[in-house]
């Protein structure tokens, strides 16, 4: 990770930013590039979040289906917010480009494989209505041609997108710094927001933010803290589920052995709702992925989860029986209540968080599209337009404690459905 140079806070700012991982540094890139005077504030390192703890796997589609989508939003705005996935992709292609991003992007495609007889024949219901809807052609592939996708007999078929990328997370978000820094953004590591109280200045209606570095003044601010955002903002909190997930990587498999478990080298999810995730990684490891357990990282969580994604990994592929396991690591995803990314305005304060294990692309367009916003008023983004629900009965204050329950919950879902 670049070091941030050793900066003191201003007295005030245009705009302050929180979070330092994509939503916070892709806004801060925009914004400073639109000739706003921006510090962000990370209460850790650049990238500590999940930006540099993820798969890396660049997908097009929200967490929810097409036909969800329609159901839930109409036809008009499930079209848009598709839409968006796919500009998702475009944005990161463009600033991996302009700013000479050096972090593996490669368009690799992605295959979803079903777990169930009645995952697979949903495929070509989905492919259908993508193509018609959202005019994005996916395709399906029967469990005869399987083995040309992936080297494991388990699935009853799979879904393939050839639009969606892979990346090195940790190196994007370490590129998205500089880049933000380069146009002129400041970041303050280290520095913890404490509490923001609204303040005007000079007439103008503002905020002063409490940090543990200090204090200064911001005309707007933008919340990019997803799955670790904590007490400073408790309105947001409050709308958000931190959920724990959690990677397992393999020593360095040998070419043939890597060309067998994924011959096209796609990144792969299954079907389930507890699923696991999986790809190579450009030195030919087989990074394994999934919510092993649903509580954050912690020591426990994380060796706890090590042993259950070995046994998964295994049953995908047993070819891997004997090979070692390196490393393991868990971050924390940011889910809304509805499972949808959600953009807007909360007690005065822009935010956009909700990306649901989607959150590589989307963070990355909705920090610029927060940058539009900010900077011109206005900006065009279904994820603003849609209700953002709270916890049932408003029984929820930022501790997840329905987690086992939930967890429970989806594995059952996962045995009936
Ligand atoms: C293990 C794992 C695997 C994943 N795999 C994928 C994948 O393959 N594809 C995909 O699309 N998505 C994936 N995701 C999701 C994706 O990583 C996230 O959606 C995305 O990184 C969110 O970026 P962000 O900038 O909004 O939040 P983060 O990267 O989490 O950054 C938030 C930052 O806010 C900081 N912060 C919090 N509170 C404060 C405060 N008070 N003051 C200052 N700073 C604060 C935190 O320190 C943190 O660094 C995965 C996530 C995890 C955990």
């Amino acid at each position: 990770m670049p070091a941030s140079p050793a900066q003191p806070l201003p007295e005030k700012a245009d705009v302050a930013v929180i979070g330092g991982g994509y939503t916070g540094l892709s806004a801060a890139l925009s914004l400073a590039q639109r000739g706003a005077k921006v510090v962000v504030l990370e209460s850790e390192t650049i990238g500590w979040g999940a930006s540099s703890r993820n798969g890396g796997m660049v997908l097009s589609g929200l967490k929810l289906g097409v036909n969800q989508l329609i159901s839930r939003y109409g036809r008009e705005l499930t079209r848009r917010m598709y839409a968006a996935s796919l500009e998702s992709i475009d944005a990161i292609e463009r600033l991996v480009k302009e700013e000479s991003i050096d972090c593996d992007f490669a368009r690799t495609g992605h295959l979803e494989v079903a777990c169930k007889q009645a995952h697979f024949d949903d495929y070509a219901r989905q492919v259908e209505v993508i193509g018609r809807e959202c005019n994005h052609f996916l395709r399906v592939v029967g469990r005869e041609r399987l083995r040309d996708e992936i080297g494991s007999d388990i699935y009853f078929g799979g879904m393939v997108d050839e639009g969606s990328a892979g990346l090195n997370p940790a190196r994007y978000v370490a590129g998205l710094a500089v880049a933000a820094m380069r146009a002129g953004a400041q970041i303050s590591e280290r520095t913890r927001l404490q509490n923001i109280q609204r303040e005007s200045r000079d007439g103008s209606p503002g905020f002063r933010l409490n940090s543990s570095q200090g204090s200064f003044w911001a005309r707007n601010v933008l919340v990019g803290s997803s799955g670790y955002t904590g007490a400073a903002t408790p309105a947001l909190r409050r709308k958000i589920i931190p959920i724990g997930s959690f990677i397992i990587a393999t020593e360095v498999l040998s070419e043939a052995l890597a060309r067998q478990l994924s011959p096209r080298n796609r990144q792969i999810y299954d079907s389930k709702n507890y699923l696991y995730y999986y790809r190579l990684t450009p030195d030919n490891r087989m990074l394994f992925g999934g919510r092993a357990a649903f509580f954050p990282e912690t020591d426990r969580t994380i060796r706890k989860s090590a042993d259950i994604l070995r046994l998964g990994m295994i049953e995908v592929y047993p070819q891997l029986r004997e090979a070692k396991v390196e490393y393991v690591w868990g971050g924390t995803l940011d889910f809304c209540f509805d499972s949808m990314p959600h953009a807007g305005k909360i007690d005065g304060l822009y935010f956009a968080v909700g990306y649901a294990g989607h959150g590589v692309a989307m963070a990355t367009l909705q920090g610029e599209k927060m940058a539009e916003w900010i900077t011109e008023g206005k900006t065009d983004n279904p994820f603003t337009e849609i209700p953002m629900p709270g916890a049932p009965f408003g029984l929820y204050n930022g501790k997840p404690w329905f987690l086992p329950f939930a967890g429970a919950y989806y594995k059952v879902l996962d045995w009936i459905s």
